[in-house]
Order: structure tokens, then C-alpha cells, then sequence
């Protein structure tokens, strides 16, 4: 969602790198330049003006010390890149469990924010960490509001409690009080209420989140907001916090074309951090908030840790620690291995989402857009036509066999062995990265930095627009060992 402001920053420091040593007027550009990119991208006006006085004032203070090391411009990036982590959070904090449980925690926000969405997925999240939730269905308003809560908890196997239809009938703060005493005598750690927004703010719509805060007297109330109502959610969330209040803020719709203004403008304006980011419709697209994972995407730094912590929460236990075990042993990553790795890429959802993780993203925006999923499945159908022999050991693939794959998965024989000869590349790129750079849990990432190489550091299938720089010619697979020999 930050693209614009992203290109915008690379463009600026582009410049500013250009300029080797550097005046207080190249300062001051700079400083421009950021904060009009901030105000395009809807950040709130005197924010972004606080932001780039921060910049011209830090950069300006040091600005001999600056330009006595070996690269100025880049003194500055880290300036902002400091200050872009602080604007959106610094050290974010994680949510306050109660010492004494059930945790109680409210969503209150607009109808249409994501809050029974949200609930799901913070449910999901809270129970991978080990938690017992409860949701409970306190939106008695919003057409189907309670049936959605109760399907999204049935599909992560979370209990509902729901004892009114809801679509207008039934009480929300004696439901939220009922379904805390539930809570509490099921023993349920953590207490998730949904309750009912309105499609603008109103004064019934801030009573009735009151009365059940008071009932339920929440641990953590937090504000569910749509990042892509721009500086509309800044206001909502002025007028929540007048209204209710409100501990913490989650931003939904991160996966929209929202320009990032709500992200970088609520904590300076309310004082309150985002806990969590919601990105996209099904209920693995959920993130925690981190404001220097954040800042490092906006700088075109990429985010791999998430892409790190992703990979090894899709891979199950065994599976990484067998193919750690193996890397770090310097045996050959077989397309055993890669079928795995396949599975795991599946498990984490769209590769386009993945890939924009990558530093330099930006620069192949285009390419990412363009990844075509199907291609995973279709590249695990070939490998899964092998035998198990011909994975552990490509180099038994002759043509006959080649020719069975290509029946058996219903794919053509040069789709075979194109995916042989990546395979073979990404197999020779990992022998290269087996010092301990790679990503722990997928040995196929390593060594993102150069995007434009012919490997990319990306398992195989990943690399279909990418032409290897030097592509075997030889379909005989003796004479191909001797080459890559
Ligand atoms: P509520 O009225 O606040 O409970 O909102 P819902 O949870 O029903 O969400 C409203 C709509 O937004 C639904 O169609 C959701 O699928 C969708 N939605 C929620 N969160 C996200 C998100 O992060 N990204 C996208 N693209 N859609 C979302």
C-alpha cells in the first residue's frame, strides 16, 4: 500500500545519493520532498510537516559529522528511516494478557472496518500461540453479523458464543457479560467481543460500545480501522477515542491500494499504537504491527523477517529441521526437498504477496503482479509424477522417463525439463550460499539482495521470468552432469 510513497522516497535518496557531500540547502530538498510525498500519500498536514522538521533538524545538527564519513546520503536514510519507525510505532507493544484470566478483548470500530473478520483472525493467532479463545458475538446489528462470527470460528475450530440471532434482535452488553461468565467457566483464556458498528459515528453507536466496555471491563479495547478510508480514519479514530477510548489500533485492508496516510498519522494523532494489520479477506492474511518492519518496506529495504517467520510457520517442525539439518550438513537439496518447499509456498498464500517483501520489490513491481500461483501447482504436479528415486537423484531422468512425467502430470515434456534444469541451478546456487546467509527453514531463499540475477535466490519455480544466465543445453543426463561438473 505504500508504493507511491515508496517510489517517492527511492526517488528523493536517489537524488540526494548523487550529491556525494552535503549542503544544508541539499538538506532542506530532501525534507521537501519527503514531506510532500508524505501529504500525497494522505498523511495528516502538520504531520507530515513535524516529520520533515525532524529530518531537516536531526540531519542539519549532524551534518558535519555527515559528511565526514565515507557516505552522507546515507547517514540521512538512516535519519529517517529512525524516524519513520518512530512515527509508526517505535517499539510496538505486544497485547497485555491479564494476570488474572479470561483477557478480555473488545473490537470496537465502523460498520465495514473488519472487526468479525479481525476476530477471526486474532482468535486464529492468539490460539497458534498456544491461547483458548473465546469468541463472542456482541453485534447484534449488522445483517448476518453473528452467523459470520460463528462461521469463521468454526472454520479455525474456535467456540462462538452466541446465544442471540442478532440483525437487531437481542441485548449486546448482557451478551458480552454472558458470554464472559462462559469464558470464565469453561476456563477459555482469552475473550474476543465483536460488537456492532454504524456506518458513520453517532451517538447510539459510541453508548452502546461504552456499556459493553463497562460491562466487560476490557483489557485491551481495540479500535478496528479501514486504512483505506485515508485521513477519514484518522478522524474516526479522534472521535472513538473521544467517545469510548481505546487501547490499541488495528489498520484492515492493508492489501488495498490505501496510500498509508492512516498508518502513519494515527499514533502521532491518538497517541495509540497499531497492534495488529489486517491484509486481506481470509483469515491467515493478519499480521502483528512492526513499525521497523514497516519503515524498511516503505525504504524499499524489504521485510524478511515476516518472510522468514512466514516460511517457518508454513513448513511443519520436522520438515524445517530436516531441511536446516541438511543444509547446514552441506548434503544436496533433492526434489524431495523442493516438493516440501512447494507444500510450505502453498501454505503461505500468494506468492505476489511474498515477493513484495523482497528488498528492491519495487523495482520488479510489474513482475510480482504478474506471478501467475498456478504455476506452484503446476510445478508440483510435475515433481509429485516422479518416483521417489528420480527426485532424491534428477540425473536418472532420461527422456523416456521425462516423457512419462510429462504424461503423468498432464504436462508438456519441455515444462519437465525446464523444471530440471532450474532445479539444477537453484541445487548449485544453494551449494554457493551454504555459508549460513540463507533463510532458516526455506534453503531455496537465500541471498536476495541482487533481484536482477538470473537465480534470484528463489526456489525454482519462483524464477519463471527470470532466463538463466547460462541454461544447459543437453537433454543427455550424463553429459549434463559432466557440464554442471
Ligand atoms: P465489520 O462490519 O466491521 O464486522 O466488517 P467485516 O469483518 O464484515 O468486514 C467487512 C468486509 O471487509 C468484508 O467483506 C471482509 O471480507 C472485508 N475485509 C475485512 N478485512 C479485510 C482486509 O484486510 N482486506 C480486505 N481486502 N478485505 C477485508
Amino acid at each position: 500500500m505504500f508504493d507511491n510513497l515508496s517510489a517517492k522516497f527511492a526517488s528523493a535518496f536517489s537524488s540526494l545519493r548523487a550529491k556525494g557531500r552535503l549542503k544544508s540547502g541539499d538538506i532542506s530538498e530532501i525534507a521537501d520532498q519527503i514531506k510532500a510525498a508524505l501529504i500525497e500519500s494522505d498523511v495528516a498536514l502538520d504531520v507530515a510537516a513535524s516529520f520533515a522538521e525532524r529530518i531537516t533538524e536531526r540531519s542539519l545538527d549532524r551534518l558535519e559529522e555527515v559528511n565526514r564519513g565515507t557516505n552522507p546520503s546515507q547517514a540521512i536514510f538512516t535519519i529517517v528511516n529512525e524516524e519513520l519507525t518512530a512515527i509508526l510505532g517505535g517499539n510496538s507493544r505486544r497485547i497485555t494478557l491479564a494476570k488474572k484470566p479470561p483477557t478480555v478483548i473488545m473490537l470496537t470500530g465502523l460498520q465495514g472496518a473488519g472487526k468479525t473478520s479481525l476476530a477471526g483472525k486474532l482468535a486464529l493467532h492468539l490460539k497458534k500461540e498456544g491461547n483458548t479463545p473465546l469468541l463472542v458475538a456482541s453485534d447484534l446489528q449488522r445483517p448476518n453479523a453473528v452467523t459470520q462470527l460463528q462461521t469463521v470460528g468454526e472454520s479455525i475450530n474456535v467456540p462462538v458464543f452466541a446465544p442471540e440471532p442478532g440483525n437487531g434482535v437481542g441485548d449486546p452488553v448482557a451478551v458480552a457479560k454472558a458470554g464472559l461468565k462462559f469464558a470464565q467457566e469453561k476456563f477459555h483464556n482469552i475473550v474476543i467481543v465483536d460488537t456492532a458498528g454504524r456506518l458513520g459515528v453517532d451517538q447510539e453507536l459510541m453508548r452502546e460500545a461504552i456499556r459493553i466496555r463497562d460491562a466487560v471491563s476490557p483489557d485491551e479495547l481495540l479500535f478496528v480501522v479501514d486504512a483505506m478510508v485515508g485521513q477519514d480514519a484518522v478522524r474516526t479514530a479522534t472521535a472513538f477515542q473521544e467517545g469510548v477510548g481505546f487501547d490499541g489500533v488495528v489498520l484492515t485492508k492493508l492489501d488495498g491500494d490505501a496510500r498509508g496516510g492512516a498508518a502513519l498519522s494515527i499514533l502521532e494523532k491518538t497517541g495509540k499504537p497499531i497492534l495488529f494489520a489486517s491484509t486481506g479477506e481470509k483469515v491467515e492474511d493478519f499480521d502483528i504491527f512492526y513499525p521497523d518492519r514497516m519503515a524498511s518496506r516503505i525504504l524499499g529495504m524489504g521485510d524478511i523477517q515476516t518472510l522468514a517467520e512466514q516460511a517457518k510457520r508454513a513448513m511443519d517442525g520436522a520438515t524445517t529441521s530436516r531441511l536446516e539439518e541438511k543444509f547446514a550438513k552441506g548434503e544436496d537439496f533433492t526434489l524431495t526437498d523442493f516438493l516440501a518447499q512447494l507444500q510450505a509456498m502453498k501454505n503461505m498464500g500468494s506468492m505476489s504477496k511474498m515477493l513484495a517483501m523482497l528488498p528492491g520489490a519495487g523495482a520488479i513491481k510489474k513482475q510480482i503482479e504478474n506471478f501467475d500461483d498456478n504455476e506452484l501447482i503446476r510445478t508440483q504436479a510435475i515433481v509429485e509424477s516422479m518416483t521417489p528415486a528420480e527426485r532424491n537423484d534428477p540425473k536418472l531422468l532420461n527422456g523416456s522417463r521425462r516423457a512419462r512425467i510429462a504424461k503423468g502430470s498432464g504436462r508438456q515434456v519441455s515444462e519437465v525439463n525446464n523444471l530440471v534444469d532450474r532445479f539444477s541451478a537453484a541445487q548449485k546456487m544453494m551449494k554457493q550460499m551454504r555459508s549460513g546467509k540463507g533463510i532458516p527453514g526455506l534453503p531455496g531463499m537465500p541471498a536476495m539482495g541482487g533481484m536482477g540475477g538470473p537465480g534470484m535466490g528463489l526456489p525454482a519455480p519462483m524464477q519463471q521470468k527470470v532466463t538463466p544466465k547460462k541454461k544447459s543445453k543437453s537433454g543427455n543426463p550424463a553429459k549434463r552432469a559432466a557440464e554442471e561438473a
